[in-house]
């Protein structure tokens, strides 16, 4: 924790509900951070002289916007499947390598295989790089261990990570990934809910499912989210990624936090999780990298969707770190408007993990920033993939 001032802003983004202009945008800003915590935010003309001696940190004329909160990752994992990128982008079927014992497969394997130590030094580096890139908060998921022990080693790496790192870290238990250990999918949801949820339960904030194709059906994914709130964690679900299953309505239902993905889905799904306080993730990057279409932000966010964005971080279909770039894509390829991208990777993002004093610049908030080196916000989805953090702040403190 640490106290400093934000003087010279010429944009900052603060998200401030109250206001009319969604991303609550104030000219020539100052912020005062007390304590890690927000003190003070207005126009540097009216900074109050009680915050006037704290240290400075003058952003001679640069935007800040909050810090970006990842939605969504698979960050514990070891080894890498460039080989199958390069088969895809050849012509190959993602389902066709899994198929074959390829994909998924292949990741839970060198993950059993790795060392907690080198499992853990791997993922906190790509922690780092997130950080170094603006994300001040990562959700992150179990999934490549597939057996009770190996679920709970990778939740205790996650918690590990979020200890080593100035990151912080939101951990899921996605035992539910795909059915492994040669059981079908009936046996390995018995497995997951009648033994794994119970150990890992403790180590974890949420419980998500792949419902999908090759995975889990809507009748198994409810068994697997039933036993997670039964275990009293939040739920999140994977939901119209590769076929639309009605997994995006079985998360409204439940009142699940978030439904991730959401590619396939149609006008009447948008509409059953604006009725319900279901935040929508979207995960650009991975279409990106699979070549295949992108959900669409443009209908969800115009059917009162709660939107957030995420990089799906793995190594099988989105090996992203940046959420610079996850903007862009959000802002080119799925509809949203620079705006809207920009308060879905905030504000979105922490609505997404029910971090009420994240992604919003306001007295009270936790002082995670970003000092963009560039004028304005605008600049990020039109540089794309260029690491526009001058400066992060991490709990009032530059890391
Ligand atoms: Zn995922």
């Amino acid at each position: 924790m640490s106290s400093l001032l934000l003087t010279g802003i010429r944009q900052l983004v603060t998200n401030d509900s109250t206001d009319s202009d969604l991303l609550g945008v104030i000219s020539e800003a100052a912020v005062a951070v007390v304590d890690g915590t927000v003190a003070w935010v207005g126009p540097e003309a009216d900074l109050p002289s009680e915050h006037a001696g704290l240290a400075r940190v003058d952003c001679e004329g640069r935007a800040v916007i909050p810090g970006f909160v990842d939605a969504h990752t698979h960050l514990v994992f070891a080894g890498d499947r460039s080989d199958e990128f390069a088969r895809r982008l050849r012509g190959e079927r993602y389902e066709d390598i899994l198929a074959a014992g390829g994909g998924i497969h292949s990741t839970v394997e060198a993950t059993r295989n790795a060392s907690t130590e080198a499992l853990l030094e791997a993922t906190l580096a790509r922690a780092e790089r997130m950080l170094r890139h603006g994300t001040t908060t990562i959700e992150v998921k179990s999934g490549y261990g597939l057996a009770t022990g190996h679920e709970l080693r990778l939740l205790e790496v996650a918690a590990a990570v979020g200890q080593r790192s100035a990151i912080d870290v939101v951990p899921t238990f996605l035992g539910a990934h795909v059915p492994a250990n040669g059981l079908d999918s009936a046996a390995y949801v018995d497995l997951v809910v009648n033994e794994m949820l119970a150990a890992c339960a403790p180590y974890a904030r949420y419980c998500d499912v792949f419902c999908d194709e090759g995975a889990f059906s809507v009748a198994e994914s409810r068994r697997v989210l039933e036993a997670g709130r039964a275990h009293g964690l939040g739920l999140r679900v994977h939901a119209e990624q590769l076929s639309r299953t009605g997994a995006a309505q079985l998360a409204a239902e439940l009142g699940a936090t978030t439904a991730d993905h959401l590619d396939q889905i149609t006008f009447e799904d948008a509409a059953a999780l604006a009725r319900s306080q279901t935040v929508a993730v979207l995960l650009p990057a991975v279409s990106f990298s699979m070549r295949s279409p992108q959900p669409p932000g443009r209908l969800l966010w115009d059917a009162g969707v709660t939107v957030a964005l995420g990089t799906d971080c793995n190594p099988g279909t989105s090996y992203a770190e940046s959420m610079f770039f996850v903007v862009a894509l959000a802002t080119v390829e799925t509809g949203l408007t620079p705006e809207e991208a920009i308060w879905a990777s905030t504000r979105g993002g922490a609505l997404s993990i029910e971090a009420g004093d994240k992604g919003v610049v306001e007295p009270g908030a936790v002082a995670d920033l970003v000092i963009l080196d560039a004028p304005s916000y605008a600049h990020i989805p039109y540089r794309p993939a260029t690491n526009l953090a001058w400066k992060v702040i991490k709990d009032g403190r530059v890391v």
